[in-house]
């Protein structure tokens, strides 16, 4: 049972939306496409524990803090006698391990995920200690995607490669029995302390005159052209038709989230759709989904809370 699923975070709602809206330099571009890669691997792996998750609950993307250190845990299983923390790495290529230190095969080094894992394990550990939690805790290293290959791989290091996924859960569930009340209680225990949001994002520099201004298409991240008529909007590129007010509707909460201290006012959300859709229609969305404040110049939509 899985009681808490992952979300695409907040950081990397605005990337997607800035990388449509913006050009990004190289490091910005590879963290972009770094995290991608990340939230795709650990949906892999989300998927695949749904369909093995007899016995155990499953707690998704927990931010914790220790001692004023935040750390983040991909996926925490927890069974009747056992806490497995999991971090997902979604690598692909040909590595290789030389001592504590780690190589793709043109020799650059990378960041050995050991290290991370070891440091995420002490931390919780000592989170549950505090709280005078002592179930027994096991941290593993996920390598989720096939195509990823690790040389020199010592036996006893805490590395799942993908394919060994199946054995080692139906060793997990053999070594496990049904769960009890306790186990749930501890799982709501460990949820009280998750953070919302992460405070460390890296985000690029932007603001509201230099961005791209339209609505794009959600598949493909075109930019509508035109209306076909009033009520759907057609993508030239990839032919997704999508419902004009949802549309504009998502384009508003695109807004929000890049913007969250702006004022949301009919004109502004004029320009940022970069003036396709009438005012008339954007007000009647406005005051359909949002709140209405002030009056006359003064006058703006808060989100409802
Ligand atoms: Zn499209």
């Amino acid at each position: 049972m899985t009681m808490k699923h992952r979300h695409v975070s907040s950081e990397l709602k605005i990337l997607r939306s800035l990388h449509t809206r913006m050009k990004f330099h190289s490091k910005e571009e590879h963290y972009f496409m770094s995290l991608e890669k990340g939230y795709k691997g650990e949906q892999q792996f989300d998927k695949w524990l749904n369909l093995h998750t007899k016995d155990m609950i499953v707690l998704n993307d927990l931010l914790l803090e220790h001692n004023n250190t935040i750390f983040q845990i991909d996926s925490l299983v927890i069974t009747s006698n056992t806490l497995y923390l999991f971090e997902i790495k979604n690598y692909e290529g040909d590595f290789y391990m030389k001592g504590d230190r780690w190589y793709s095969l043109s020799n650059t080094e990378i960041k050995n995920p050991l290290f991370q894992l070891q440091r995420t394990e002490s931390l919780f550990r000592r989170l549950l200690e505090e709280l005078h939690i002592s179930s027994p805790i096991e941290a593993y290293v996920v390598f989720i995607s096939p195509e990823f290959q690790l040389y020199q791989t010592p036996l006893n290091l805490p590395i799942i490669f993908s394919t060994q996924l199946k054995r080692f859960f139906n060793q997990l569930q053999r070594n496990s029995s049904p769960l009890k009340e306790i186990n749930e209680k501890l799982a709501k225990q460990i949820l009280t302390l998750h953070l919302p949001e992460s405070p460390y994002t890296r985000l690029p520099k932007y603001d509201f005159p230099s961005l791209k201004k339209g609505i794009y298409c959600p598949t493909c991240q075109s930019f509508y052209t035109a209306f076909s008529n009033k009520k759907t909007i057609q993508c030239n590129h990839c032919s997704n038709s999508e419902n004009s007010h949802a549309a504009l509707k998502r384009t508003i909460e695109e807004f929000i989230l890049l913007f969250p201290k702006k004022k949301i006012t009919t004109n502004i959300i004029y320009e940022w759709s970069n003036k396709m859709i009438s005012k008339k229609t954007i007000r009647k969305i406005l005051s359909i989904n949002y709140e209405h404040k002030g009056h006359s110049s003064s006058s703006h939509y808060v989100k409802p809370k």
